[in-house]
């Protein structure tokens, strides 16, 4: 999106932790950045990236207010980065950031160059550490219940089941939000086997990061957090030597 004054937004990207997973394309984009604003924990994973940067920093809570302040900064002609950790167009402030532009230009408050720069998003980062188990068509959920109802959740957890997809569970657990996840486990057991794979990755790419391989009969008994993506394979996913493969569908057609 192109404006013509000389304010700058982007929208940035930084992967899901360690600095050789962001791209230099984002890398650059927070070099030529005045202003970075972010959410605390992303902010750490890159500090050493914007020790010389003027930081706009709330909690998690005030996205809103965080956002508002980025646009506004960049209506007066600076560069501002917006930070979100993987992609920030993936459950995260991409959608915001353009809301808030999109509002602030109807009353002409904002002319403003705006650009959504990827990052590595936990689907990703998780799938790569597993091994190969999005390989056919997944459905990604969120089980936060903060901006979206229940009920809807549990919809598109049944939907995603029945239609055999592989499915990533963001937002799987948190400390005050425990219930969603047996939930979830119950509801997609309706459709799959005990025995169907599950992967469950606890901070890829960062120093604590933990991988486990086990089904969705016993994949509760694991440790599962705010930090963590669960995978959930199709009725065709195996695991063979600590890792989960979800077949294409090559072997049916050729000999490998
Ligand atoms: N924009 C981010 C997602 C933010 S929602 C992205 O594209 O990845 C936050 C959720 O993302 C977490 O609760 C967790 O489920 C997942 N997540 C983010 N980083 C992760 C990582 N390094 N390892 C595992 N899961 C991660």
């Amino acid at each position: 999106m192109r404006g013509t004054g000389k304010g700058r937004i982007f929208i940035v990207g930084t992967g899901p932790g360690s600095i050789g997973h962001i791209t230099p394309y984002a890398m650059k984009a927070l070099r030529e950045s005045d202003v970075i604003a972010g959410y605390g924990t992303y902010l750490d994973l890159i500090r050493e990236l914007i020790k010389d940067k003027e930081v706009v920093s709330t909690g998690m809570t005030r996205e809103t207010e965080r956002c508002r302040r980025a646009v506004e900064l960049a209506a007066t002609g600076r560069t501002v980065s917006v930070v979100s950790g993987g992609d920030p167009g993936i459950y995260a402030m991409a959608g915001l950031v353009l809301e808030i532009v999109k509002k602030q230009s109807e009353d002409s408050r904002t002319d403003i160059h705006i650009e959504v720069v990827p990052g590595i998003s936990a689907l990703n980062a998780c799938a790569s550490r597993l091994g190969a188990p999005l390989m056919h068509d997944f459905a990604s959920i969120s089980l936060s219940d903060r901006l979206t109802p229940w009920e809807l959740i549990e919809k598109r957890l049944d939907a995603a089941a029945a239609a055999d997809f592989a499915i990533v569970l963001y937002n799987p657990k948190s400390r005050g939000r425990t219930r969603q996840i047996n939930r979830a486990v119950e509801i997609i057991s309706r459709h799959r086997l005990p025995e169907t794979p599950v992967g469950i990755v606890k901070g890829a790419m960062r120093e604590n990061e933990k991988i486990i391989i086990t089904d969705l009969g016993n994949m509760l008994e694991h440790d599962i957090d705010m930090q963590t993506t669960v995978i959930i394979g199709n009725s065709n996913t195996f695991s063979w030597n600590s890792l989960m493969i979800t077949p294409r569908g090559y072997e049916s057609k050729y000999s490998i």
